[in-house]
């Protein structure tokens, strides 16, 4: 539960079934009241306790005394010319677990993204699971800023709740700023309000989270819920991606891939690797041979993904003639492997870089 930053107001949403019973039992509300709730603020979105206009009107006077929706819009929006939006969040520093070796530190507010990408009859919402992020990988703004702090289901929610166009979503995926897996707790909360009935009611098969492999979290995620599962691979050999991704010393993709193996991926629910394509140093044939070999046995699917240029890195994208050539060889070893399309170039694309720009504003 976080303080509404306005009025220090607690926030609804977030909250599960029983937590909103335990609320009506504390206001002396009929525990009836609580299933109300859940369709006002998950399936109605609406942004004010006044608008639950099945409670009687003692019983939202003394909601209000204590609490907020929480629901929350974007402070940004920035447009690009081929209909992707990118949309900053304020959240508020709350506590947090000490990062190793790191001086606890509390941020009055901090900013983070959701990307919303229409693409046809479908609309994806590509949402933040953190303040930033511990895992530094090497292409990216986000691990840039470093970890600041972890978002609650709520903040997780109110980007699924609050963004503009909210009722037209059809997928979400959890691939904004920070590691899925380090905040499970929370993200598995978010996940369970969404698929829940009463709640958002959505499909698992709907939402889609990325990790880059957290040993003991991802199969927690396994075993817990059945939505999608993207791993960041971005390598086809440990050393490769030691190089770009610190994580791989700690859980490689070797451990990763024969976890992943001890499950089964011929159902619904999709596993797949993401893989970003650098310029002479993932891109290769030979790269493609030792990718086939290290996914062997899985059944699963890859996207290739170019290369958002950041400031200060030398890492540069492969051209679209290499992609092909790329995308072909792994689809010819039976490998389904798509690109994905560009999108928002013009909106400071890349993850993080428009909190980052943002936040040094503050
Ligand atoms: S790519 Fe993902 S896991 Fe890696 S630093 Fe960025 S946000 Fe964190």
């Amino acid at each position: 539960m976080c303080d509404d930053e306005k009025d220090n107001k607690l926030s609804l949403i977030g909250l599960s079934l029983a937590e909103l019973q335990e609320v009506c039992r504390d206001e002396g509300l009929p525990s009836y009241a609580a299933k109300q709730m859940m369709e006002w603020l998950y399936a109605r979105r609406v942004a004010s306790i006044d608008e639950m206009t099945n409670l009687s009107k003692a019983a939202r006077e003394r909601l209000s005394a204590r609490f907020v929706t929480g629901i929350n819009p974007p402070v940004e929006a920035v447009s690009s010319s081929d209909g992707t939006v990118k949309y900053l969040f304020a959240v508020k520093g709350r506590s947090r677990t000490e990062e190793a070796g790191q001086p606890a530190k509390t941020v009055a507010s901090s900013f983070v993204e959701a990307v919303y990408i229409p693409d046809g009859e479908r609309a994806t919402l590509c949402i933040s699971s953190q303040v930033g992020c511990k895992m530094h990988c090497a292409f990216c703004m986000t691990g840039r800023q470093g970890w600041h702090g972890n978002l609650s289901a709520g903040d997780i929610l109110n980007q699924v709740l609050a963004v503009p166009g909210s009722e037209s979503l059809t997928n979400v995926v959890l691939m904004g700023m920070g590691e899925p897996m380090d905040n499970l707790d929370a993200v598995l909360k978010a996940l369970s309000l969404m698929t829940s009935t009463p709640g958002m009611g959505w499909s698992p098969r709907r939402i889609t989270v990325s990790t880059v492999g957290i040993k003991g979290t991802l199969e927690r995620f396994i075993r817990e819920t059945e939505c999608h599962l993207a791993i960041s691979l971005h390598a086809p050999t440990p050393e490769v991606r030691s190089s770009l991704m610190p994580a791989e010393r700690i859980f490689s993709m070797t451990q990763m891939t024969d976890l992943l193996r001890r499950y089964d991926w011929s159902g619904q629910r999709r596993l797949s690797f993401e893989y970003i394509l650098f310029r002479g140093v993932n891109d290769a044939p030979s790269d493609a041979r030792r990718l086939v070999r290290a996914l062997d046995g899985l059944q699963c699917r890859v996207n290739l993904i170019r290369f958002h240029r950041i400031p200060d890195t030398a890492l540069d994208g492969t051209d679209m003639d290499g992609m092909i050539r790329f995308r072909d060889y792994l689809t010819q070893h039976g490998i389904f492997t798509t690109i994905r399309a560009s999108r928002g170039e013009d909106v400071m694309a890349a993850c993080g870089m428009l909190s980052t720009a943002k936040n040094r504003k503050f």
